[in-house]
């Protein structure tokens, strides 16, 4: 067993040199082992790399748009071309199969590119003569440090949803990633100050509620971006807005997949397969909760069954389909639910405790796991499972399971299949969820829409990325402007008026 390596906070792209007074081990989930130690920040340390962030926002918030935009575009080759290292990265720490790990490198790389477009998006309003000889503009502006903190499941791409938008905008960006799979996020901060970025634009620091904490009430922080589970989301909601910041907090998730009589049970049963358990259900779009309009149910549990027995669960550098748990305390409390789900009466028709895992030591294993005949009141369907647990509830008619899905307390992602257009039409409409799939599984959208749930799915009015992303992370400021000629002299203490 090798020595784990230690792992610290980036200021800039300088590595901390002071000594963590606490500190959190760092695993490779497919063999148990430790291969990590990182150095958890405490307030003096957050607040150290906070002030430095704040000096480098006060040059880089005026630098123009050509130069930040070289930048951007230099950062994107750069990611480009070190992609595969990142991913190594992502599946040492995470535990997913290393294309898994590849393809949210790329939807990361996909917000770098509409960030690159900044010049345009920044574009503001301009009305001639609003008034005689009174012009208006609209401009925004970078809001000054932002704080980034996000979650274990997607180590690169969630962190990329945020940061090459708000350094785009002209922010200067404090991030504190997941301490379980830290080391994506340094690589990934190192390409920044390769690409150009002035030293402090880009920060890192590691730590846990100790750092949060201290991000999220600190005076020269304006903006939070948080990913994580609902509880936390609401926290630091509650925290950082009562603190004078603007939040945006995505929360958890429990997705559920309608499928229709009429659908393609085929096509429908490979994407419950593929959906409930990609990166180990580890997915805050995974679908957890398979609604299946009846006569259908029994055929397509059957389907599912058929294509969970061809599925490899295993290390994720090897011909895996599926990888360990992220930690061996999340795979227990996983792995809990099958026994909740048993007791609770529902039936268990492929238990991922019964399977052969292709890794070496002691991985963090739970191999696909079906439930059949789930009702809404069993543990199994209430909570946020974030493992390979797939849950098949039966309902009767379309509108038994709009209603199901409506009465749930998240709404983050959902689809439905169906070969009518006009019950898919339907339910876009119907459904009180924020990111709809017809016939797609998993709708995260395009880096140039934004993403976001509704519910306890996200506290906070803004989503992330596309324009919405661009408009959280500036202020928006209206100019009225004239000048000066005879025709606007005279006293008049009256409210000013158009003419
Ligand atoms: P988590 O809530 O445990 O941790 C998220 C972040 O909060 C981490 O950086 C962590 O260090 C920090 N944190 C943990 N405990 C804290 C505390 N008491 N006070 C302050 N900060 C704390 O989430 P996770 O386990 O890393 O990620 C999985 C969760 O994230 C799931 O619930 C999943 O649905 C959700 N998620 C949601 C989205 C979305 O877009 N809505 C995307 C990805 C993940």
């Amino acid at each position: 067993m090798s020595t784990p390596t230690r792992i610290t906070h980036l200021i800039g792209s300088t590595p901390w040199d002071g000594t963590a007074e606490r500190t959190s081990p760092v695993f490779n989930p497919a063999t148990g082992e430790q291969t990590g130690v990182l150095d958890l920040a405490s307030a003096a340390t957050v607040d150290e790399v906070v002030r430095g962030a704040h000096a480098a926002w006060q040059q880089w918030g005026s630098i123009s748009l050509t130069k930040r935009t070289q930048v951007l575009f230099a950062f994107r080759e750069l990611l480009n071309a070190r992609k595969e290292e990142i991913a190594a990265l992502i599946t040492a720490e995470h535990g997913k199969v290393l294309s898994d790990a590849l393809g949210e490198v790329t939807r990361g790389l996909e917000v770098v590119e509409f960030a690159c477009g900044i010049p345009h998006l920044l574009k503001g309003g301009f009305s001639e003569n609003v008034s005689t000889k009174v012009d208006v503009y609209s401009i925004r502006q970078s809001l000054g440090v932002t704080a980034i903190i996000s979650p274990f499941n997607f180590p690169a791409m969630v962190p990329m949803w945020f940061v090459p938008i708000a350094i785009a905008c002209g922010n200067a960006v404090v991030i504190k990633p997941s301490e379980k799979d830290p080391s994506a996020v340094n690589a990934v901060a190192a390409l920044w100050a390769e690409a150009g970025l002035p030293e402090g634009v880009m920060n890192v620091v590691h730590g846990d509620k100790e750092a949060v904490d201290a991000l999220l009430t600190h005076p020269l922080v304006k903006s939070v971006s948080f990913v994580g589970s609902t509880p936390i989301a609401r926290y630091v909601y509650e925290t950082g807005t009562a603190n004078g910041k603007r939040v945006q907090a995505l929360g958890g998730a429990k997705n559920h997949m309608l499928v229709l009589p009429d659908a393609d049970l085929d096509l429908a049963a490979d994407a419950a397969v593929n959906a409930g358990f990609g990166s180990a259900g580890e997915r805050c779009m995974a679908i957890s909760a398979l609604v299946a309009v009846e006569p259908i149910a029994d055929e397509l549990v059957s389907k599912i069954t058929d294509r969970m027995g061809k599925l490899k669960t295993g290390d994720g550098t090897r011909d895996s389909d599926m990888g360990p748990l992220v930690t061996k305390v999340h795979r227990d409390k996983v792995a809990s639910y099958l026994d909740a789900g048993t007791e609770a009466g529902a039936t268990l028709v492929v238990d991922g405790r019964v399977a052969e895992f292709d890794a070496d030591g002691e991985g963090f294993f739970l191999a696909p796991t079906l439930f059949d005949n789930v009702t809404p009141e069993m543990s199994i369907y209430t909570d946020e499972i974030f493992g390979p647990v797939l849950s098949v509830v039966r309902a009767s008619s379309y509108d038994e399971g709009l209603a199901l899905i409506n009465a749930n307390p998240y709404g983050n992602g959902t689809a439905i299949f169906t070969n009518d257009g006009g019950a898919a039409r339907r339910f876009q409409n119907e459904v009180e969820v924020g990111m709809v799939g017809i016939n797609v599984p998993i709708p995260v959208p395009m880096s140039y829409y934004s993403f976001g749930g509704w519910k306890n799915s996200l506290f906070g009015d803004t989503h992330a990325h596309g324009m919405e992303g661009v408009h959280f992370f500036t202020r928006g400021k209206v100019v009225t402007s004239r000048w000066l000629d005879p025709s606007h002299g005279g006293l008049n203490l009256g409210f000013p008026q158009n003419d």
